[in-house]
């Protein structure tokens, strides 16, 4: 009876094995294909000035625009592009994209700005990588400095002599660097004045609780007081409340991101945004947590 029970268990076992096995190359076909008839959209997320309220630049998002499932979340694709090392092309079309459309936001006659993308490993660690991106820069006729690249602190210490290299030549180009995530890897932060950088991107785990967690408080004083005193600038992710911009604001952030402004949008809807604020360029300062 045992045995039988145990083999019952084994088939059990096998038949899940082989729905997610099916299931995953089911979708690693799909990721071949999506990619083969370009079935991806950017959208855009605006980085605040925290002080001014102006938009300094915009993270570019890639969504998978199933025909059938709709849009799909790059948390679910991403992962298994990187492993079949699909992120390549997706991660070229993705940097050729946000240039472009930068470009084109330029040429309209809105408000110079970044665009932001995120590199996955694979990614930074691909040949003529900095090659490949001045190439895309001149055919979108776009400047460095109009472009940001954000890479985590992963990236940096899986190999951090050659990451320094890379990003020095990136950084001497114009091209603005920021960490990711930050505070959610292991860099050394001794190893942190070695690499150019610019901007430190303060993971939103630490965010979410800020107004009733004082260690979360803590830990942002600190990150900002590291990155002063290293001349870098520190940006707060997924602020979705007033209240977390504040605690942000007296804790000296200097920029933010978050649904509290603006979800990522379509490049269009993001346009549309600049044109409000170029028509009214003069927000109101903050004037008043500025003193808290
Ligand atoms: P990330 O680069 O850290 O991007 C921030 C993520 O947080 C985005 O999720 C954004 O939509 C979300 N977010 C922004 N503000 C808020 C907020 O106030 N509250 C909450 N709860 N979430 C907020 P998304 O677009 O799903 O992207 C997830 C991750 O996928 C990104 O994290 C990035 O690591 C990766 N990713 C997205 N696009 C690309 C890409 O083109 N290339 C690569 N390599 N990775 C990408
Ligand atoms: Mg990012
Ligand atoms: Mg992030
Ligand atoms: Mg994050």
């Amino acid at each position: 009876h045992a045995k039988k029970m145990g083999r019952g268990n084994y088939q059990f076992f096998t038949s899940e094995m082989n729905t997610a096995a099916r299931t995953r190359l089911a979708l690693e076909k799909n990721l071949r294909s999506a990619i083969e008839r370009n079935e991806f959209m950017l959208h855009y997320q605006p980085k605040v000035d925290i002080r001014t309220g102006a938009m300094v630049a915009v993270e570019a998002l890639v969504r998978w625009n199933d025909p059938q499932k709709g849009l799909i979340s790059p948390a679910e694709f991403i992962p298994l592009a990187e492993e079949l090392g699909l992120i390549i092309p997706l991660g070229a079309w993705v940097l050729m994209t946000a240039c472009q459309q930068n470009r084109q936001w330029q040429d309209a006659g809105l408000p110079p700005l970044r665009v932001a993308v995120n590199l996955s490993a694979v990614q930074f660690r691909q040949r003529h990588l900095v090659e490949f991106i001045t190439q895309v820069l001149d055919d979108a006729g776009l400047d460095a400095a109009s472009l940001e690249l954000e890479v985590t602190e992963s990236i940096l210490m899986q190999d951090a002599e050659e990451a320094a290299l890379i990003l020095a030549n990136l950084h001497a180009m114009g091209i603005h660097i920021s960490i990711d995530d930050f505070g959610t890897g292991y860099s050394s932060l001794a190893y942190l004045k070695r690499f150019p950088l610019d901007t430190l991107k303060i993971d939103r785990s630490f965010v979410r609780d800020i107004s009733s967690d004082p260690d979360d408080a803590a830990i942002v004083r600190s990150v900002v007081a590291l990155a002063h005193s290293l001349r870098l600038k520190v940006l707060a992710e997924g602020v979705e409340t007033e209240e977390q911009l504040a605690f942000l604001r007296a804790l000296g952030c200097d920029e933010y991101q978050g649904y509290f402004w603006s979800k990522p949008v379509p490049a269009a809807e993001l346009e549309a945004m600049l044109r409000t604020r170029a028509a009214h360029p003069a927000l109101p300062a903050q004037s008043a947590a500025d003193t808290a």
